[in-house]
């Protein structure tokens, strides 16, 4: 992880907070008893009360106040690494609690910053038993008492829990961001359609179902008409309003499956799978004329045509290009004969458009 930016590190500030309430609160309990039978300085206690109640809270509000709230929060989680080798040292060593302490430190800071985190936060833990045997002497207790198991049990179950427990709600907004990203990727971001890659990737998949299956589909290409003089009229911000108006107009009319993206440009592309040509015929005429009867009253004289081709799947299509090749023949014949038109391909692909006529 690095300190990308401080929204990022408030999320992590955020994310840390309630873990470490949980965390420190349990560990008091675990902590306490095993340092009871020890006569340790009156101090040591007020410092274990502090440590276990208030430096959650303490720690959440300095790193959220700080410029770098990521760094803070790592230097909060080698401070934890300091305070569970002193309370460790501080217990004698006592296995059961100070093993739970240090291995629950050491499973924080794999889950914050895996290997680095994990050899800084043992150097951490190692100046904090070596600050505590310097203040309070050294100690060895290495019998675990039954009512010091048991006050090490609620750390050893209910930390795991709340530590796996963010760990899953991390995994779940990764996801999902994991989702917008790629809906992102496969978006025209002016119009919202699809845009041209990802258009042509549901073209070949249609077009090999439609060749195992031997299902009718439609593909049609859509380009407005002197698109360059909207924009030479009335600018680029009106032009780009035409082609999100038309987008629109195109979401509206289509069926659940029909898909529409953005080829490119002022050209939009569609494919209506188990589609027979007559009714997608119908549906681009449909929409032809609506089109064109739109009117802004704010700009009384634009007027929007389109010119339309269509290609039907046909089993003799070699690919799917060959099959938008045809698509691309109709529009060019539909701009050859007028604009304004719906244009059926009725032959297969042999010659590539160059350009428009005008
Ligand atoms: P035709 O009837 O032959 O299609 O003529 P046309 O003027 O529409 O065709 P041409 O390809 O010459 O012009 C398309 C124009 O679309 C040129 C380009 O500046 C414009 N254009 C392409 N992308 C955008 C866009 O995102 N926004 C806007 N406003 N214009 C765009
Ligand atoms: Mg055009």
């Amino acid at each position: 992880m690095t300190d990308t930016s401080s929204g990022k590190g408030l999320s992590f500030v955020r994310r840390i907070y309630r873990p470490r309430i949980i965390g420190k609160a349990i560990g008091l309990i675990a902590a306490a008893a095993a340092v009871a039978p020890l006569q340790q300085p009156h101090w040591v206690w007020l410092l274990m009360l502090f440590n276990g109640l208030a430096w959650p809270h303490v720690a959440y509000h300095w790193a959220r106040r700080s410029a770098r709230p990521y760094q803070a929060e790592l230097r909060n989680l080698q401070l934890d690494s300091v305070a569970a080798g002193f309370w460790a040292a501080t217990m004698h060593f006592n296995p059961l609690p100070s093993l739970t302490i240090l291995s629950m430190v050491t499973m924080n800071n794999v889950a914050a910053g895996g290997k680095p985190m994990v050899i800084r936060g043992m150097l951490a833990q190692l100046a904090g038993m070596l600050l505590s045997m310097a203040l309070l002497g050294p100690g060895l207790q290495l019998h675990t008492s039954m009512a010091q198991v048991y006050a090490s049990l609620p750390m050893l179950t209910l930390y795991p829990l709340a530590l796996g427990w963010v760990c899953y709600q991390l995994a779940i907004q990764l996801a999902d961001h994991k989702r917008q990203l790629s809906t992102l990727s496969r978006t025209d971001s002016l119009t919202g359609l699809l845009n041209h890659g990802s258009w042509k990737d549901l073209l070949q998949h249609k077009f090999q179902l439609s060749q195992q299956q031997q299902l009718p589909a439609v593909i049609a290409l859509i380009d407005i008409d002197h698109f360059k003089a909207i924009n030479d009229t009335y600018g680029h911000v009106v032009g780009d309003c035409v082609l999100r108006q038309l987008s629109h107009e195109l979401q509206r009319s289509l069926r659940e499956h029909d898909k529409a993206g953005r080829y490119g440009g002022d050209e939009f592309c569609l494919i209506f799978p188990d589609t027979h040509e007559a009714q997608a015929c119908q549906a681009m005429e449909r929409l032809r004329e609506r089109v064109a009867a739109y009117r802004n009253p704010q700009l009384p004289g634009l007027r929007i045509s389109l010119s339309i081709g269509l290609a039907a799947f046909r089993p003799g299509l070699a690919s799917a290009e060959d099959w938008l090749l045809v698509a691309d023949k109709a529009l060019y014949s539909a701009k050859h004969q007028g604009r304004d038109q719906v244009n059926l391909a009725r032959g297969e692909a042999s010659t590539l458009r160059l350009a428009y006529p005008e």
